[in-house]
């Protein structure tokens, strides 16, 4: 839960940063870390005050979600199932009472890609309050593994259902407090299978001229995981002008929000992990 403050900090402090420029893609290890080493981070924030934390979003309903999509009734969520159909409804029934637009007067954006299963994104819009023509991503893949040949399930709870979650909890909070910005929530099908949910979107709004509107992508993926009080932010050396956002965020959370997992040399990249790819590879900043 604290978690998820954190994630919305983040989300409404990164906004102000926005700008039209894009950087270019470095994918090369030359390019400088432009946040301390980890063990630096943690010595500081080791030390930091207690600050008293905000509860903004709907805990209760975020726990309810979250073991809903982790049941036994979603059978881990593989596409293709009953289990799969049954969490799309569950975050259907959430983005219509959050009371979220649409595209194209459908939730469902339904892709193809060769010969698999169809997969079915869940797209739900906010129109922003003084730009409307600039977009936010919010995403969180909801599709799992399913079960294993002897016939354990894998549940998800923390992949992806925390992410996914959160995403709906932010969908209700930021309809009753809609942002300067255009909120895409995005809740990716298929991302076990080489992120091909994210790819359609992505390949939708290029193929419609659209994609520079779409002013960064804030991926949620496996935000449950931790047992040390930590979430890390990843992305930021890729995109150094929003470091920013995460000191500001870290000062008002007791949460340990940490920079890495972006290449270099602080844990291993996570930013070509998940859904988010799909937007960086296009140039659209992008954080998991
Ligand atoms: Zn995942």
């Amino acid at each position: 839960m604290r978690n998820v403050i954190i994630i919305l900090s983040t989300l409404l402090i990164m906004t102000r940063s926005i700008t039209g420029c894009r950087k270019n893609l470095h994918v090369d290890t030359e390019i400088p870390t432009p946040y301390p080493p980890l063990t630096e981070q943690r010595a500081k924030l080791a030390t930091r005050q207690w600050v008293t934390p905000s509860r903004i979003l709907d805990s209760s309903q975020i726990i309810n979600d979250l073991e809903y999509l982790a049941s036994d009734s979603c059978e881990g969520r593989k596409p293709g199932t009953a289990g799969h159909t049954r969490a799309m409804e569950r975050i259907l029934t959430r983005m219509r009472l959050a009371g979220v637009d649409s595209f194209n007067n459908s939730l469902i954006q339904i892709f193809r890609v060769k010969d698999s299963i169809q997969g079915k994104d869940i797209l739900g819009l906010i129109k922003g309050t003084t730009f409307p023509d600039k977009y936010i991503v919010i995403s969180a893949h909801y599709d799992h593994l399913g079960k294993a040949p002897n016939g354990e399930t894998y549940y998800g709870a923390d992949d992806n259902a925390s992410g996914t979650a959160c995403l709906l909890a932010l969908a209700t909070y930021f309809k009753n407090k809609p942002h300067p910005y255009s909120l895409v929530f995005a809740a990716f099908d298929k991302e076990e299978t080489s992120f091909e949910g994210a790819y359609s979107f992505v390949d939708q709004w290029v193929k419609q001229g659209r994609l520079a509107i779409i002013k960064f992508n804030l991926n949620m993926d496996m935000i449950a995981r931790s047992d040390s009080n930590e979430i890390f932010a990843s992305g930021i050396r890729h995109n150094p002008d929003f470091i920013y956002a995460i000191n500001e965020v870290q000062a008002k959370t007791n949460v340990k929000l940490l920079m890495g997992h972006d290449g270099g040399t602080q844990g291993a990249d996570w930013t070509n992990q998940s859904d988010h790819f799909a937007f960086r590879q296009k140039s659209v900043p992008s954080f998991i």
